[in-house]
């Protein structure tokens, strides 16, 4: 069974929740036209509730670009799993800003993963080896670790997408090639079927992140192991988020 592509726009912080609204009013009608490739857009979580209705009836999906891993409770300014599952269908789960700024462990990402597969929500999950982890040739060892590490315990992750984002090409402009993605994602897809099976590893999808656009998305999604992108910059901008959705759909049904 072919993987159907997966592209998702993380918008990080921002847009105001009028300016996300108008965001989605520019990309609606083009982007429900794309068939072939999942789209899915992750807005802040003030604008979740008003881009769930702009999208209703339409092929667009909605993700969150974040979550805490309890059900309810004292968690002040925290925002949990069943409040998600009634708006979106995704969560980006361990991104690398969310490790590198706030701290998040390996641990803390496979106790959130836990909890978005218990509430139907599916996980997109971010690893990636950092600049100085790259140049002392630990990719390998520090991206399946971030694998093995996020789905510890979980019996069977159905609806899980793996994004490998090489922190060192995240809104730097500076992509990687798409053989070096394809190579490591291979790995990735390996470990995954270490843990999961063969037949699981062959379904999943996983996506490439770092400083993707129109001008560099065929590279990637020519590439067997990469089934999609992860978006951050340029998926703010309606006519290149676009263009980057119908290229895949193009490539990958060539
Ligand atoms: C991201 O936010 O996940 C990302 C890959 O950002 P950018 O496309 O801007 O590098």
């Amino acid at each position: 069974m072919p993987r159907l592509p997966i592209i998702a726009g993380n918008w990080k912080m921002n847009t105001t929740p009028h300016q996300a609204v108008a965001l989605v009013g520019e990309m609606l009608a083009e982007l429900d036209e794309v068939r072939g490739v999942e789209k899915v857009l992750c807005p802040p979580f003030v604008s979740l509730g008003a881009i769930e209705r702009l999208i209703q009836g339409t092929s667009i999906k909605l993700g969150a670009q974040n979550m805490y891993f309890e059900e309810k409770g004292a968690y002040t300014g925290e925002v949990s799993p069943p409040m998600l599952a009634e708006l979106c269908q995704y969560v980006i789960l361990g991104h690398s800003e969310r490790r590198h700024h706030f701290g998040e462990t390996d641990e803390l990402i496979n106790q959130k993963v836990k909890a978005a597969l218990a509430f139907g929500l599916n996980p997109i999950l971010c690893v990636g080896e950092t600049l100085a982890e790259n140049e002392a040739g630990r990719t390998v060892e520090v991206v399946t670790g971030q694998v093995r590490g996020c789905l510890a315990g979980i019996e069977w992750p159905q609806g899980l997408v793996i994004a490998y984002e090489p922190v060192w090409a995240i809104g730097t402009g500076r992509a990687a090639s798409g053989p070096q993605a394809n190579a490591i994602m291979g790995i990735i897809r390996d470990t995954v079927a270490q843990l999961y099976g063969q037949a699981f590893a062959e379904g999943l999808r996983i996506q490439y992140g770092g400083s993707v656009t129109s001008a560099n998305i065929g590279e990637f999604i020519e590439q067997p192991h990469i089934d999609g992108a992860l978006v951050g910059g340029a998926s703010l901008q309606a006519a290149e988020f676009i263009d980057i959705v119908r290229q895949t759909a193009t490539l990958k049904r060539g």
